[in-house]
């Protein structure tokens, strides 16, 4: 059986095999309590032991990816938040400080985000209200907007991937299934992601574009509002028909506003969704964040300015 992750991470008895090979960076945290766990993952708070600076650590143990053939998701993760690292990196988008490995996990240092997720505030409050739900979309659409800039598409983008940081901000986690792209126009071909936020095309075609995270930010805007999925069924077959068809309403008091980005985020042609044009046309993300919804929203103050009040 695999050690304890906590004893990967601490120096070894005097003579044994971790002092003679100690865990490279490891060293640098000392491991506080589990702050998540995901299906491949175990996500720990950590505190630098130079600076006292606190982080979240993603420890994702090699014989359990391997298993389920997802050793690749790791690998994926990594690129995708260098690739947006380097780019500068965003306010909204978790950064990765540092990764290593050891025999038996990897392990990647996240900056913190201490509140939770959208999902648990949703399950909290039922449903967020219009100034709230406005204020996460926005920040949604701005993170996802750079992160298309820089050719990475998330492709999971769903209430529990949207975390909070200590001021309520959202930080975009979980690229485990993103696609790093060559080109604008790159396209990818693989399934992934939760079948509630699933585009269309990549049921019919399955590839998937920038276009296919619209979608999702649609979806995800209704379900802030109306508190739950515009498309639901008792399992994915059943959703995907639904997907398919365009086959949801909406609840009686749905903001008229609200309403109408969802529409002209919903639209089954992921060419014809608000915001999927090429950077520069008419139909680029500017048009997207210049939806009357977003009207009061101040952009440039975004990351800055407080988050409203959860009601
Ligand atoms: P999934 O089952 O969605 O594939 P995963 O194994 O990729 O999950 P994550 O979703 O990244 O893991 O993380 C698992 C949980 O750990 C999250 O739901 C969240 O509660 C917590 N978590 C992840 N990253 C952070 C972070 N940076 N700060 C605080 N908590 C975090």
């Amino acid at each position: 059986p695999a050690p304890s992750r906590m004893r990967m991470l601490s120096p070894g008895p005097k003579g044994s095999r971790s002092r003679s090979r100690p865990p490279p960076l490891g060293r640098d945290f000392e491991m506080g309590n589990v702050l998540g766990e995901g299906a491949y993952s175990t996500v720990n708070l950590a505190k630098n032991t130079q600076t006292g600076q606190e982080f979240a650590i993603k420890i994702m143990y090699k014989e359990h990816l391997r298993r389920h053939n997802k050793t690749n998701m790791a690998f994926v993760e990594k690129d995708a938040l260098i690739k947006i690292q380097t780019a500068g990196g965003h306010p909204g988008i978790v950064r990765l400080e540092r990764t290593w490995q050891d025999n038996w996990s990897f392990f990647y240092v996240l900056s913190l985000a201490r509140n939770g997720d959208i999902q648990s505030l949703l399950f909290r409050l039922g449903s967020l209200s219009l100034t709230c739900a406005r204020y996460y979309a926005a920040q949604l659409v701005d993170a996802v907007a750079f992160m298309h800039s820089v050719n990475v598409i998330h492709r999971d983008l769903k209430p529990e991937n949207l975390l909070l940081d200590d001021a309520f901000r959202i930080k975009l986690t979980d690229f485990g299934t993103a696609k790093v792209l060559d080109c604008f126009d790159g396209r990818a071909r693989t399934f992934v992601g939760t079948a509630q936020y699933q585009a269309p095309e990549l049921l019919t075609a399955s590839h998937t574009t920038r276009s296919s995270d619209l979608w999702a930010i649609g979806c995800n805007i209704y379900q802030m509002i109306a508190g739950r999925f515009p498309f639901f069924g008792p399992s994915d077959y059943l959703i995907f028909e639904k997907i398919k068809r365009l086959d949801y309403d909406f609840p009686e008091g749905f903001d008229s506003q609200a309403k109408d980005i969802v529409r002209k985020l919903l639209v089954l042609d992921p060419s014809q969704r608000l915001g999927a044009g090429a950077p520069g046309t008419e139909n680029d993300v500017a048009a997207l964040k210049a939806h009357p919804l977003f009207a009061p929203v101040k952009w440039d103050t975004l990351w800055t300015d407080p988050a409203p009040p959860h009601e």
